[in-house]
């Protein structure tokens, strides 16, 4: 709360610029103009997986893109809060409890970590955990397969590609309600095979959120 408070008052007396319209913006990374132009989706799921909710904060479109891409492979890690308050507006209007949820970021393989040099979803659920007082945990699933990217294979090679991939870590279990974070929702595989990975476990509460979800659907 008071951490918020001071992040506002720094972002007055010193303005960054938009990285969407390149404006000085007293909003952070992306200013309130093109903040509010980025389209929302609707609050109602855009996939249940094993009754587990999937929501997305928006469309993958031009904009979403270029933020996402923007954090997650030039450095613009200052994009991951504006991203979490993108889905924190979708995540408030949603009917869970909103109390005392643990966050998973979608596991990125330590080989892939230490390419890119740090995890642009933990990033953007660090920010999304502040703004709701809830806890990351990035231990509790491991992702033990270090898998080829989704976008080069076929249907069928996809699934292959990710059985197996997630390593739920039981011992770690705190009998927290668990909210599942990635980016992007294209094909769904990855957050399916997570949800299964976890669904053999009893869990309380279970959901999934997305930044934005593909239209590009295969
Ligand atoms: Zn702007």
């Amino acid at each position: 709360m008071l951490i918020n408070f001071f992040r506002q008052l720094l972002s007055w007396i010193y303005f960054e610029y938009c990285y969407l319209c390149k404006k000085p913006s007293y909003n952070g990374a992306v200013c309130t103009e093109c903040h509010n132009k980025l389209t929302q989706n609707t609050i109602a799921p855009v996939k249940i997986i094993n009754n587990t909710p999937v929501y997305a904060s928006g469309f993958y479109n031009e904009d979403t893109r270029k933020l996402i891409k923007a954090l997650k492979y030039y450095n613009k890690k200052q994009l991951s809060l504006s991203i979490a308050v993108f889905m924190n507006e979708l995540w408030q209007q949603t009917p869970h409890s909103k109390e005392h949820f643990c966050i998973i970021p979608m596991p990125l393989h330590k080989k892939r970590k230490k390419q890119r040099g740090y995890d642009h979803v933990l990033l953007m659920a660090k920010e999304f955990a502040r703004l709701n007082n809830y806890e990351v945990d990035n231990k509790l699933i491991t992702r033990v397969k270090d898998t080829k990217p989704q976008y080069e294979l076929t249907k069928e090679e996809r699934k292959e590609n990710l059985t197996g991939a997630f390593k739920f870590n039981e011992h770690l279990y705190k009998g927290q309600n668990l909210l599942l974070m990635d980016d992007i929702l294209t094909s769904g595989a990855s957050m399916e095979e997570l949800i299964k990975t976890i669904k053999i476990f009893e869990v309380d509460d279970i959901c999934a959120i997305v930044g934005a979800e593909s239209v590009l659907k295969k």
